[in-house]
């Protein structure tokens, strides 16, 4: 592991000097530099302890991390994809082993419990690098139609810019994909939970990745995401986060015509059908509306039920609900941890009590904390009922945990509630297999589950209208960094 620079870092009440947790200068062209404007805090939210300090960068912080990924970006974009794959490989296997520091390094900075830690924060981005790799011998490179070759190259140096609900994840569902095309990238992590940009930094070295390829610029959006979207010799950027976020960034980059594939926010409906099997249909739409707090863009936290079935489904509900102890996110047993930040519980928090202000019915949580926690960023996970699909909290993305149940007559008004927001990122469908195939055609959304279908790390993910566009994952995620070229012959 690579000496880090010193600075102290706390996590869980113990002080550690060369902590991975430590993270304050920027990576760039391979060495760790200095940042010339001060220093962000990284809080832990279970507790509102300092974690660590990261760099506050600035715009010429961003130049010289993009001088160093164009001045890599020839030799890089000359090796085999085999050869990149083999590098990826190995980054891959180096994440894995590192799976114990990385999980408590992601629970410390914004609050996961540590069990998803080890597997949605850890394990999926070393699925999803391995999905990459096998991609490199069956990825069409090149291909012939008519008297035409076509060449699919690099589109050269790509800028990645991430949130901090699945900090890893998010930045290994860009970097693998561009490195394999054969880009160089530039990278600003999400200043709430920026520190395992550094684990990712150190593990590239030991694969073999030459310096230069991978640079990380910590820093605010305001600051460091705003001179991303403006900087003239960046050639795209890669962004996950909100739809307000990423909607400056188009408007930014516009200015230089760089490519854009965007990520954004979503409001999920599950749909249960009248043939559902409603036990079923309701524990895994609780799941995909609490885990990681609610913290996900993919998350249903809309449940459309027959009107008829409305009590059933509650029941269920606040019976699987009862199962998510929240807690210390130390604490093996804690199913959902504090919010990431405490502006974020304040919103949050918000959206429960405008939910009882509106009228909707409130069958489990609520406002007010949870007992015992009286410190933290905690919510208590709340469950609604009889809820206006026009309403705010079940037009607008909470991402907490927060679930609204929503009665519908018929299945038109089904469809018509679900497609009825501003997103289209993801949704479910529970029903009789065919039928319920049937109703996820219609959903104008970009992953559609039908009896809560497993994920698959090879199937392309992404929105329908404010959600965003471009796609990530698997052979549509890869193109997204390619250029195309027609040679005629
Ligand atoms: P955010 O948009 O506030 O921040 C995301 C990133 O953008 C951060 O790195 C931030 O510093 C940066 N940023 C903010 N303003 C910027 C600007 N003007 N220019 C450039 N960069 C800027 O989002 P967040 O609070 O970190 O994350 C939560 C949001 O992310 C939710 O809306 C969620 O739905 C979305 N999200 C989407 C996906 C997806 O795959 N579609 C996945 C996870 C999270």
């Amino acid at each position: 592991m690579l000496r880090l620079d010193g600075v102290r870092c706390r996590c869980h009440g113990r002080f550690m000097t060369t902590s991975p947790l430590t993270a304050a200068g920027h990576w760039i062209g391979g060495e760790t530099v200095a940042g010339s404007a001060g220093t962000l805090p990284v809080v832990n939210p279970a507790t509102g302890d300092l974690v660590a300090e990261t760099a506050a960068g600035t715009a010429a912080d961003v130049d010289r991390a993009v001088a160093a990924a164009r001045a890599a970006f020839p030799s890089w974009s000359a090796t085999t994809p085999a050869h990149r794959a083999a590098v990826l490989r190995r980054v891959g296997a180096g994440l894995a082993a590192r799976t114990e520091e990385i999980a408590s390094t992601i629970t410390a900075e914004m609050g996961a419990p540590v069990g998803l830690s080890r597997t949605a924060q850890v394990a999926f981005p070393a699925a999803v690098i391995d999905s990459f790799v096998g991609l490199a011998d069956t990825f069409p490179w090149t291909e012939e139609i008519g008297n035409s070759l076509l060449v699919r190259e690099p589109i050269g140096v790509v800028a990645a810019i991430t949130p901090w609900n699945f900090p890893l994840q998010q930045i290994v569902s860009k970097l693998a994909p561009a490195l394999l095309a054969g880009n160089t990238m530039v990278f600003k992590p999400s200043e709430v939970a920026p520190l395992t940009a550094r684990i990712l930094a150190e593990v590239t070295v030991e694969a073999g990745l030459p310096a230069g390829v991978f640079n990380v610029v910590y820093g605010t959006g305001a600051v460091v995401g705003e001179a991303i979207s403006a900087h003239p010799d960046i050639d795209m950027i890669s962004f996950t986060g909100s739809t307000r976020a990423g909607r400056r960034i188009a408007a930014v980059a516009a200015e230089t015509v760089k490519r854009v594939a965007l990520e954004l926010g979503g409001k999920g409906a599950n749909i249960i059908l009248d043939d559902a099997d409603l036990p079923q249909a309701v524990s895994k739409g609780v799941a995909m509306a609490f885990t990681n707090g609610g913290q996900v863009c993919g998350a249903w936290p809309r449940m459309l039920v027959p009107a008829a079935r409305q009590d059933e489904v509650v029941a269920l509900a606040v019976e699987a609900a009862g199962q998510y102890t929240v807690g210390d996110p130390t604490d093996e047993a804690t199913r959902i941890g504090p919010m990431a930040h405490e502006a974020h519980r304040e919103k949050v928090a918000g959206y429960i009590e405008r939910g009882v202000a509106d009228g909707a019915r409130l069958v489990f949580g609520g406002p007010g904390r949870p007992a015992g926690l009286e410190k933290g960023a905690y919510v208590q996970p709340t469950i609604f009922a009889d809820v206006d699909p026009r309403s705010a909290i079940a037009q607008e993305e909470i991402f907490g945990p927060v679930l609204t149940i929503i009665p519908y007559a018929d299945e038109d008004e089904a469809v018509a509630i679900a497609n009825g927001t501003a997103y289209g990122l993801t949704g479910g469908v529970f029903g009789e297999p065919e039928h319920a195939l049937a109703v996820a055609r219609r959903l104008r959304a970009g992953q559609v589950d039908v009896n809560g279908g497993q994920w698959n790390a090879l199937a392309p993910f992404g929105g329908y209208k404010q959600s965003g566009n471009g796609r990530e994952f698997g052979r549509f995620g890869l193109a997204e960094f390619l250029e195309i070229k027609s040679i005629q012959r």
